[in-house]
C-alpha cells in the first residue's frame, strides 16, 4: 500500500501548504492536487477500502485515530493517512521533559524575540470598536492593541468573552452550534517505586482496546467502559525520567462530561478515587503486570479538572469535532468567511488544521502571517 500511496500523501502534504498560504485558487486545486482533493472527500473506511486495504488491517492501522479525534467513519481519508505517513517516514518523538519542555523552548524563543509574556492573567472579556476588536480586559485592564490572537474556542468567544449587548454575527452562531465538541479525556498518573525493568513493562505506549474496530472503541468511551484506553511509560523512552528504582505511569482514556457534570461536589472525590481503583485493575488485568502494591503517588484528572485549568468547552483539549464537512479543507478554505470580527483572529485545537502540537503550531503561525499581512496594508 505504501509504495502506492506515498507519492499521493507527499502531494497532499503540498496541496496542505498550499491552502494554508490563504486564498486558494479552486482550479488550481482541481488541476493540481486533484488526489488530494479525492483523499479529503471520502472518510478514512472508504479510503482503505478503495485502495485494497482488508478492514483488519486498516483497524490495526487506525489504532492511534484518538489521537485525531476522529474514528474512521467521521474522518477523512487524508488526515488520517497523514498521520500515519508522518509517524512512518518521521518517526515519533518524546521530549525528556515531556510536552512542558516545548512550552519552555517556545518562551526562550519569544524572550529573545523581544515578546513578553504575563503569567496568570486571565482575559475576561474583549473590547470592541463596533465590529472589530480594539484590545482585551486581562486582570482587570484595558489593553488596547490593532490586533487580537486569541487561542480559545470560538465558543468560549460567544459564551464568554463578548462585552454586554454585543452579540456574534448570526453565521458564526449557526457554525459554532452546528459543530460539535471533539472527545474530552481523562488522565491518571502514578509514580512506582519498581523500574520499568522489573515490573516488566517493555513499551512506552500499549493501547488496550475493547474491540478491533475505531468505531466499537468510540461508542464505549461512557460509564468507565474504556473503548480504548492508552498506558505510557517514559522511562522506557527516557529512562531516567525519575529517580534509579522507579518508574511512572501515564493513563489515557476518553472522557465521559455528562457523568462528571452530574455529580454532586460531595460525592467528586469518592468518584475519582473509584476511577483510579478501576483502572489500576483494569491495566493488571489486560497486561498481567503487577502495579499496585508499588503505587508511591496517584493522581487523577477528570473532564472537570481539564475545564478548570484548560478553559475549553467540556475540557476537551481537542477543539471541535472533526466531521466529514468539518475537518481542515473546508476550515482553511472558508476561513476569511468565518472570521467572526475584523482585528481578531482565532487560533488554537478549535482552529483550520485542528488539534495536536504540531497542528496547532501550524494555527498559531497561520494565524500570525495573517496580522503580519494585514499590518503592513
Ligand atoms: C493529557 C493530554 C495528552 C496530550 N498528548 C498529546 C500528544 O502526545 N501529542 C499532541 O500532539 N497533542 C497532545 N495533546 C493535545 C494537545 O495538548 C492540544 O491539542 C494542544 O495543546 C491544544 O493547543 P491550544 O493552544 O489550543 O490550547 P492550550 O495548549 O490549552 O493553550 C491555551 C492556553 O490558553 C490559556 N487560556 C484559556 N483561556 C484563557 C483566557 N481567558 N485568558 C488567558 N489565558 C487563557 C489556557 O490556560 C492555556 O494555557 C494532549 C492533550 C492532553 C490533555
Amino acid at each position: 500500500m505504501w509504495p502506492a500511496l506515498s507519492p499521493a500523501v507527499k502531494k497532499g502534504g503540498e496541496a496542505l501548504t498550499y491552502i494554508n498560504n490563504q486564498h486558494p485558487s479552486q482550479l488550481t486545486l482541481l488541476t493540481k492536487y486533484g488526489d488530494f482533493l479525492k483523499m479529503c472527500a471520502c472518510s478514512a473506511r472508504e479510503g482503505f477500502q478503495a485502495v485494497g486495504v482488508p478492514d483488519k488491517a486498516a483497524h490495526l492501522m487506525e489504532t492511534y485515530w484518538s489521537y485525531l479525534g476522529g474514528t474512521e467513519d467521521q474522518m477523512d481519508f487524508f488526515t488520517m493517512i497523514v498521520m500515519l505517513y508522518n509517524y512512518l517516514t518521521q518517526r515519533p518523538a518524546m521530549p525528556a521533559h515531556k510536552s512542558h519542555e516545548m512550552s519552555l523552548a517556545l518562551v526562550d524563543s519569544l524572550y529573545r524575540h523581544g515578546g513578553n509574556i504575563w503569567y496568570n492573567c486571565e482575559v475576561s472579556q474583549l473590547l470592541m470598536d463596533g465590529q472589530q476588536v480594539t484590545g482585551v480586559i486581562a486582570n482587570g485592564h484595558e489593553i488596547h492593541s490593532h490586533f487580537v490572537i486569541a487561542d480559545v474556542s470560538p465558543t468560549t468567544i460567544i459564551t464568554k468573552l463578548l462585552p454586554k449587548g454585543v452579540s456574534a454575527p448570526k453565521q458564526n452562531i449557526k457554525l459554532t452550534n452546528a459543530r460539535k465538541f471533539a472527545y474530552s479525556l481523562e488522565t491518571m498518573y502514578i509514580g512506582l517505586n519498581k523500574s520499568a525493568e522489573e515490573l516488566g513493562i517493555r513499551d512506552y505506549s500499549t493501547f488496550i482496546v475493547n474491540d478491533l474496530d475505531p468505531v466499537k472503541q468510540a461508542a464505549a468511551t461512557s460509564h468507565n467502559q474504556k473503548g480504548t484506553f492508552i498506558a505510557n511509560c517514559l522511562n522506557c523512552f527516557v529512562p531516567d525520567a525519575s529517580p534509579k528504582g522507579t518508574c511512572t505511569l501515564f493513563f489515557t482514556t476518553m472522557g465521559d462530561p455528562k457523568y462528571w457534570a452530574n455529580l454532586k461536589p460531595e460525592e467528586y472525590f469518592r468518584a475519582k478515587n473509584q476511577r483510579m481503583k478501576d483502572w489500576a485493575d483494569h491495566y493488571e488485568r489486560c497486561t498481567g503486570i503487577h502495579i499496585r502494591p508499588y503505587i508511591e503517588e496517584a493522581s487523577f484528572a477528570s473532564d472537570v479538572t481539564f475545564a478548570r485549568y484548560l478553559g475549553t468547552p467540556n475540557g476537551s483539549p481537542y477543539g471541535y469535532q472533526i466531521q466529514r464537512w468539518d475537518n481542515i479543507v473546508p476550515r482553511l478554505i472558508n476561513m476569511d468567511k468565518e472570521q467572526m470580527f475584523s482585528h481578531l483572529e482565532i487560533t488554537g485545537a478549535a482552529a483550520e488544521n485542528i488539534d495536536g502540537y504540531n497542528c496547532c503550531y501550524t494555527n498559531g503561525f497561520l494565524h500570525a502571517q495573517k496580522v503580519i499581512k494585514e499590518a503592513a496594508q
